[in-house]
């Protein structure tokens, strides 16, 4: 079964405000096997609202809709839907009455306006929302002979959310068909972005039953596998059978086949190697302590380290010989090498991480451009040095170098 969701609201077409309830709605319907075809985002006014509803029961068997069912002029769902399927609003009495009580409770006297809110579609059920005033409101209806499934849901996010789930979702899966999805997330970092889909397209399009997606951003790559299938042991086996076909590809780009993030992953391995890790970071600023200190118990393997931006800190803080700077420049395969060497042993780590580059926009000279950037990752072994010249805004340098520097630490540790 198709589903599509329309969002209500003209706070979603500026630049300041998101729909994100359709995130979390969708993950739900996903989870019980229903697609959903189409998203649309509608402003506050009637006429597009019911062009809208026209067009997606013309399209899909159930449609979603949130926000607009508030008090106020511009809270039109219920009014759009009645004119969309010409059905008639009849103003409830319980539905006042319960409004009349909740404004008591309040301590305020109730606006006209409010009582909108009391107002139901012609056939339709009633929701509770306990978290809000309006209600939801359910249509099991017809429109062009074929049945469709209607949910007006309220928009704000800690209404719509509970309502839907406990409201909305069981009568969905009553009517769906019976279906399992498996998914999968293959993540794999610094894979040369032209290569990716080179490589991986012929495989997985070969799978006409799994949806595949790719995201990629700054160096990282994430692979989702999704099958729904009557039987559920089916779409998990034929979703492992994918994913085992593409990890062959990626090789080593390939960090983790459960979603896992890569910090998460190096911490995994430090973990194993009973090893702990410190960095020194000029260019990127503590990306790389941030990402690795997000992931809850970090600090079994994590000690620390240092943002030596300046070339005094770079010696005062990580030991770096001041001569050395000098001689090469802050922005080096040397300096960055003596970053990790240094960090490592003015900590004790067993593992260094040291970063330095030029994020830009200015910076840069002759022979240095920006997004050249230098790393090193040290361990009683040895050292592995790298120089990569990255590409895009200061923002986007910094997080491909950090991904970077995180990836050389799982390599190193692999
Ligand atoms: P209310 O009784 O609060 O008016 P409503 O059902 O009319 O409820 P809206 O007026 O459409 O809901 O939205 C109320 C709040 O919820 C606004 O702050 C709005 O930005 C937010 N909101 C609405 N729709 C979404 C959405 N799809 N994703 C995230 N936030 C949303
Ligand atoms: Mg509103």
């Amino acid at each position: 079964m198709k589903s599509e969701i329309i969002a209500v609201g003209s706070e979603m077409l500026t630049p300041f405000r998101q729909d994100t309830n359709s995130l979390y709605v969708t993950e739900k319907l996903n989870s019980i096997g229903v697609a959903v075809a189409f998203k649309t985002i509608v402003g506050d006014r009637q006429k597009d609202l019911v062009s809208a509803i026209r067009t997606a029961l013309g399209r899909v068997d159930i449609l979603v809709l949130m926000g607009g069912l508030g008090p106020t002029e511009d809270d039109l769902t219920r009014e759009a839907v009645a004119e969309a399927l010409s059905l008639t609003l009849r103003r409830d009495a319980t539905q006042v009455a319960a409004l009349h009580a909740r404004a008591a409770t309040w301590r305020i006297a109730m606006p006209q306006n409010n009582l909108k809110q009391a107002d139901v579609l012609e056939g339709a059920t009633l929701l509770p929302n306990p978290n809000g005033s309006a209600p939801g409101q359910w249509l099991d209806t017809t429109f062009g002979g074929y049945r469709k499934l209607i949910a007006l849901v309220p928009g704000p996010p800690h209404e719509c959310r509970p309502l839907f789930d406990a409201e909305c979702l069981p009568r969905i899966r009553a009517v769906a068909p019976p279906r399992a999805i498996a998914v999968r997330t293959l993540k794999a970092a610094m894979i040369p972005e032209s290569q990716a889909d080179k490589l991986l397209a012929p495989v997985y399009s070969a799978y006409s039953d799994i949806e595949t997606t790719l995201l990629a951003h700054a160096g990282d790559l994430q692979i989702t596998l999704i099958c729904a299938k009557p039987d559920a042991e089916a779409a998990r086996q034929r979703v492992d059978e994918l994913a085992e076909g593409l990890e062959e590809i990626l090789e080593d780009w390939l960090y983790s086949s459960e979603g896992d993030s890569l910090e998460q992953i190096v911490l995994y391995y430090l973990g194993l190697r009973q090893a702990t890790l410190a960095v020194a970071e000029s260019c990127t600023g503590g990306l790389v302590a941030q990402r690795i200190t997000s992931v809850p118990g970090a600090s079994r393997a994590f000690l620390g380290g240092a943002v030596v931006y300046s070339d005094a800190l770079k010696t005062s803080l990580a030991g770096v010989p001041a001569a050395l700077i000098a001689k090469h420049g802050a922005v080096s395969a040397e300096v960055a090498k003596a970053l990790a060497e240094g960090i490592r042993a003015r900590t004790g780590a067993s593992v260094g991480l040291g970063i330095t580059g030029i994020a830009g926009p200015t910076g840069a000279t002759e022979s240095k451009p920006v997004g050249l950037v230098h790393i090193a990752v040290c361990d009683p072994q040895g050292c592995d040095v790298l120089e990569r010249t990255f590409r895009g805004d200061r923002q986007r340098i910094r997080e491909w170098a950090a991904q970077q520097a995180l990836d050389m630490v799982r390599r190193r540790l692999m």
